[in-house]
């Protein structure tokens, strides 16, 4: 790894003229019961920005090859690189490295890829963050960003899980949220709540992003990363909420939603 200050480069020239580089697992964190984090030891990297991601190259014995793409969770500032993955039911490379994965294993990977998903300390805030799932991953970068920098820029993080076990980065979340320096955090539950629950219930919708966002004269920075649906979901109750549609930025994961 180089030092965490470098400022990575935008794959501007595309994720295909990027090399690939030989990742090895360095740890491995049970974040909930069907995602982890991989911690990755990877040679020469180059750095990083929050909201990049990484392309995963699988490869089997008879050289069957299958990519994919994961958002970076650490911080530029980390001295290791760390992906969060979901394992999807039938999937064909997440249960693999959401399940078999072991310490000292080795994969393929490119990156960093894309310039347009990515808040630095440098674009400001307010910072407006709203994630489904394990879509959290790249805006806990920024978050984890936002910590080692110590800028205090106001943060707010909407996000949304199944249940209260499925919530990722549970207690690095509580965390950063109770250091006081201008970040808050606020979850929706969707399929069930611990007794004595005082949060959301429901899927995040246009009231819930009025009630818990930056106004939209505030001009907050939006990053919206999940489930397709509520990705376009989210972004289109914004828009219609006033926010400027090229300050509200979305990454989509995939089809379902959380
Ligand atoms: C830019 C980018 C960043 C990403 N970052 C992450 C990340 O940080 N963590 C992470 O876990 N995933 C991330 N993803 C999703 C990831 O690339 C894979 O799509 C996911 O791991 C499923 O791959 P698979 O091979 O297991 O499933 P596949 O074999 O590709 O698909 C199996 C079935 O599951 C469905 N499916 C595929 N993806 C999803 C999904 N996300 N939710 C529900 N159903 C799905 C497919 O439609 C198909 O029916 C990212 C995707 C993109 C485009």
């Amino acid at each position: 790894m180089t030092d965490a200050a470098t400022v990575a480069p935008i794959a501007a020239e595309g994720p295909k003229r990027l090399p690939w580089r030989v990742a090895t697992v360095s740890a491995i964190v049970e974040e909930t019961w069907r995602v982890r984090s991989l911690v990755l030891d990877v040679p020469d990297w180059p750095g990083h920005r929050p909201g990049q991601h990484v392309d995963v190259r699988l490869t089997s014995e008879d050289g069957y090859q299958a990519q994919r793409s994961y958002s970076i969770a650490s911080a530029p500032e980390s001295p290791q690189l760390v992906i969060t993955i979901e394992r999807i039911e039938e999937g064909e490379v997440s249960p693999y490295l959401a399940m078999d994965v072991q310490v000292g294993d080795r994969f393929e990977l490119r990156g960093p890829i894309g310039g347009y998903f990515v808040w630095t300390e440098a674009v400001g805030g307010p910072l407006f963050l709203v994630a489904g799932g394990s879509g959290v991953a790249p805006l806990m970068a920024m978050l984890r960003h936002r910590a080692a920098v110590g800028i205090g820029v106001p943060a707010t993080l909407l996000y949304s899980s199944r249940t209260y076990e499925d919530i990722i980065y549970r207690s690095e979340l509580d965390a950063l949220a109770a250091r006081g320096d201008g970040l808050r955090v606020v979850h929706t539950l969707t399929r069930g709540a611990p007794p004595r629950w005082t949060g959301f219930t429901r899927r995040i919708d246009a009231a819930m992003l009025a009630e818990v966002g930056f106004p939209a004269s505030e001009k907050p920075k939006a990053f919206i990363c999940g489930p397709t649906s509520l990705v376009e979901s989210a972004s289109r109750a914004l828009i219609d909420l006033g926010h400027d549609a090229r300050l509200v930025k979305t990454e989509r994961f995939g089809p379902t939603g959380a």
